[in-house]
């Protein structure tokens, strides 16, 4: 018996959630539940995985052609009207050992749904699939007894729970210290839209620079107004069969009732207007998405513990932060990756302190880069992110992050 393998509950199937089940599944038998249906926690529009995030993913099988990814050549910093006004080339690859990739997101979840359940015969896939439980709500939770309580009124045992129930989540209370804790608004406010380049090139003829395959040289472009500040980011994703376009502003007051969700369509006019002062390309390439989503973007004050009995936090329930670094969803597959440490035949007090010790590698970074983002929303100029980078992408999973600070695996 000393050998078998853990029951593994993981509750959510977002990014965080599938990232843990694709990392657990190589030793355990897994167990994700989903209030939602299979495409819950998707979006269409498009998303960042650096370097930190990709060696990871890289090490439980991700496909990152699967998921249509582009590889990211660097950053281009533009004026609102499309001119050029600082290049910087960086070679991720090279520099911090695996590509950047900008990615549609329902993309990238459907390649990590395909590693958290794929048989072992694919390449690079290990273990028993993870079984997901869909339509199925978490409603309590007992972190002692390792138990959670089902909408239906069932109770399931496991002997780790891995909580990944997203910003708003409601069972992070059973294991955080303190009072509840909330998500806040941070005073931003994003349109997204992501607009095929076929279409784009039938509304504006000849595409702009930033745009054209021949001249945009794999970049992502921020396009800056300074007053009043608004910013554009594009990039190419679908392998550049479409362009994402993520459109930020300070938030207006009136429209203080925004919960972040992906699916909350947002109004195209009020868009329109709110960037009128950029080139009349961008406006025509904004005037023809099909969606338009809208964020009032939230982040969470960082918590004093992630874990309590067997039970642990992770993903945007234990450290939500804007996108403005890119990083959310990379700490949560750097979360996921230091589930690694769970091995079978753990006992109870074994799976505790394991948890206590990924607690401790893991949330100091989390809110060292919710730092650093914060930093970035008060300037987001190109050489304050460089400076982050290296710190970011640096990391090399849990193995590596517990002997830096001398501490054994
Ligand atoms: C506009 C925007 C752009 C972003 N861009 C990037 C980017 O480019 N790069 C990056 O790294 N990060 C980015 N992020 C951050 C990233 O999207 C998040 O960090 C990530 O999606 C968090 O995933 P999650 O699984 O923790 O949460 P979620 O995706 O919210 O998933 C939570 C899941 O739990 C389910 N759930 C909730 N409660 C229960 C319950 N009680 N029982 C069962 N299931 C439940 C939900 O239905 C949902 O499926 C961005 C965020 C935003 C808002």
């Amino acid at each position: 018996m000393s050998e078998s393998k853990l029951h593994a509950i993981v509750v959510g199937s977002g990014l965080a959630g599938l990232a843990a089940a694709s990392v657990l599944r190589i030793h355990h038998n897994v167990t994700v539940y989903e209030r939602g249906n299979p495409n819950v926690a998707t979006g269409g529009q498009g998303m960042v995985l650096f370097p930190n995030g990709i060696k990871i993913l890289n090490s439980v099988g991700f496909d990152g052609s699967r998921a249509g990814g582009v590889p990211c050549h660097g950053y281009r910093m533009l004026d609102n009207d499309g001119k050029v006004l600082e290049d910087i080339p960086i070679d991720f690859k090279h520099r911090w050992g695996a590509d950047m990739l900008m990615m549609k997101r329902s993309d990238f979840r459907d390649e990590l749904m395909r590693i958290a359940t794929a048989p072992a015969t694919e390449p690079g896939i290990e273990g028993e699939p993870a079984r997901l439980v869909f339509n199925t709500g978490v409603v309590d939770l007992d972190p002692e007894a390792g138990t959670i309580s089902l909408a239906n009124g069932s109770v399931v045992k496991g002997d780790v729970i891995i909580v990944a129930d997203g910003i708003h989540s409601t069972l992070r209370k059973r294991i955080v210290d303190g009072e509840d804790r909330v998500a806040k608004k941070t005073g931003l406010t994003l349109f997204r839209v992501a607009v095929p380049t076929k279409d784009a090139q039938e509304a504006v003829g000849t595409l702009p620079e930033w745009w054209d395959d021949g001249q945009d040289e794999n970049r992502l472009n921020i396009m800056q107004l300074d007053d009043p500040l608004r910013v554009i980011a594009n990039y190419p994703i679908r392998q550049k069969t479409y362009r994402n376009l993520s459109c930020l502003f300070p938030m207006h007051k009136a429209r203080q009732d925004i919960l972040e969700t992906w699916y909350k369509d947002g109004d195209k006019e009020e868009m329109l207007r709110t960037f009128d002062a950029f080139d009349e390309k961008t406006r025509k390439i904004l005037s023809i998405a099909t969606e338009v989503k809208v964020w009032d973007l939230e982040e969470l004050d960082s918590l004093p513990n992630w874990h309590r009995g067997r039970a642990l936090v992770i993903g945007d329930a234990a450290h939500a932060m804007t996108p403005l670094q890119g990083q959310g969803a990379n700490m949560a597959i750097e979360d996921a990756d230091s589930l690694r440490l769970l091995v079978p035949g753990m006992s109870g007090g074994d799976i505790e302190s394991i948890l206590h010790k990924i607690d401790s590698i893991r949330r100091p970074r989390a809110a060292k880069v919710l730092q650093d983002t914060r930093n970035q929303a008060k300037s987001v100029t190109l050489q304050e992110r460089l400076a982050t980078m290296d710190y970011n992408c640096n990391y090399n999973g849990i193995h590596e992050a517990l002997q830096k600070e001398g501490l054994s695996s």
